[in-house]
């Protein structure tokens, strides 16, 4: 089977000219194919949520405005890398009019339906600037567009891969440019996919990571990158903690535990597709790729270091039956039910004998009215403004260092994690 890579280049790194050249530089330096999926440049996605919103609200002014800005970002970036070019511009100006003829069609009552179809001009645009760049700068490429390729449900905005029709439409795609066209470099979107029936879904924020492991799985890679703007991965925070230790190597099912808490480097869904095929994901910094960065692989964990992750913006709720009754499994389901409906997910969650307790996101467009459904047949406290911290290979001092001067809401450990709800 044929050789490949596949790397991806997330916002923050291609965020203006010199990041674009940097991806440059670093794929030219390759010698088998590379497969190089990049997310929206810079911001772009949150931009892209206000013209959503603006859409859906029908306040067209600010919509344009939003736009305005848009393009500006875009072009600013291309008059940056080949000034007085006017080739990229025109590529950018065909993702405008894709984007134009969505927002000129009505909202629908989908708000995520409406959602994927113009967030994903985020991903276009950023793509068809870099496809293009590169190939006047004499890197060719072909631009693949994702939406064909990873084919999902119609959960929008959270879609699930058919890995049945993905895996050999990636692979036939690839195939046939390496093969037919003898072509070196794809260009496409992390982040967006499309239903059979053709319409365009976005895999959930942060998704472009999820992307290359999609890739990666497809074509068998010999590796997956990702590049970053930090040296690797690290037991934590080091914005938070100076002394944060950078590791070197970690197995995959570590790596899926850390991901899982909320380590926020890389998107969850990410590992499991290459732990199955064995394909070692990297992350490396994206301005110093000579440098090992961290490989996550079947390797075994050695000298375990306590690895600190927070989740911020929690809430905590406690659930009592009104009659004071126990809670029993009956009520679970009921709970399970509303917080299902409205796409809730719990964080951690504990049980007594008169309540139950559960920490999630606080998403309060959706956590408020699931409490008001909650609120017909239980008595509902909450705590919001809360953070989860979670340690693995817990010891005691890494204990202490993070209640520090906190209040502990709820403790839940075991051998190797602790959980603690905590409150400043
Ligand atoms: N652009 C998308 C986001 O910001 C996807 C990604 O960057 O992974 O969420
Ligand atoms: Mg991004």
């Amino acid at each position: 089977m044929q050789k490949i890579k596949v790397y991806k280049f997330g916002g923050g790194s291609v965020q203006d000219a010199t990041g674009v050249r940097q991806l440059e530089n670093i794929i030219t330096r390759q010698e088998i194919p590379v497969v190089v999926i990049i997310s929206a440049i810079g911001k772009t996605t949150n931009l892209m949520e206000k013209i959503v919103a603006t859409y859906q609200a029908g306040n067209s002014t600010e919509m344009e405005m939003h736009i305005q800005q848009l393009l500006q970002n875009h072009k600013a970036i291309a008059q940056d890398l080949l000034p007085g070019n006017s080739v990229i511009t025109a590529a950018i100006d065909m993702i405008e009019m894709s984007l134009r003829a969505q927002l000129s069609q009505n909202p629908t009552d989908n708000y995520d339906y409406d959602y994927d179809r113009i967030v994903s001009h985020g991903e276009l645009l950023s793509t068809a600037l870099i496809s293009t760049y590169l190939n006047l700068k004499g890197i060719e490429n072909e631009w693949l567009d994702a939406r064909q390729l990873i084919q999902t449900d119609d959960s929008f905005r959270e879609a699930h891969v058919d890995w049945k029709t993905t895996t050999p439409a990636i692979r036939n795609r690839i195939d046939a440019g390496i093969n037919e066209r003898k072509t070196k470099f794809f260009v496409t979107q992390g982040f967006i996919g499309g239903t059979a029936t053709g319409e365009t879904v976005t895999l959930g924020r942060e998704g472009s990571d999820y992307t290359a492991a999609i890739f990666g799985f497809a074509l068998q890679a010999t590796e997956v990158v990702i590049w970053k703007d930090v040296p690797g991965l690290f037991n934590a925070d080091p914005k938070i903690y100076p002394d944060a230790i950078k590791l070197d190597e970690i197995p995959y099912e570590e790596a899926i535990e850390l991901s899982y808490y909320g380590a926020s480097i890389i998107h969850p869904k990410t590992l499991k597709p290459l732990q199955n095929k064995q394909i070692p994901l990297l992350v490396k910094p994206f301005f110093f790729p000579e440098e090992p960065g961290s490989v996550i692989s079947s390797s075994s964990l050695i000298n375990p270091t306590p690895s600190l992750i927070f989740k911020k913006n929690q809430i905590l709720i406690s659930i009592f039956p009104k009659d004071f009754s126990f809670i029993a499994v009956q009520n679970l389901s009921e709970i399970f039910n509303i917080l299902s409906q409205y796409r809730l997910k719990i964080n951690l969650m504990q049980n007594s004998a008169l309540s139950f307790s559960i920490c999630l996101d606080n998403h309060w467009d959706r956590v408020e009215p699931a409490l008001k459904e909650l609120k017909v047949k239980y008595k509902v406290k909450y705590n919001d403004k809360v953070e989860l911290a979670t340690i693995r290979h817990y010891t005691e001092d890494s204990v202490a260092k993070i209640v520090a001067d906190k209040e502990v809401l709820v403790e839940q450990k075991n051998r190797t994690t602790i959980q603690m709800v905590l409150k400043d």
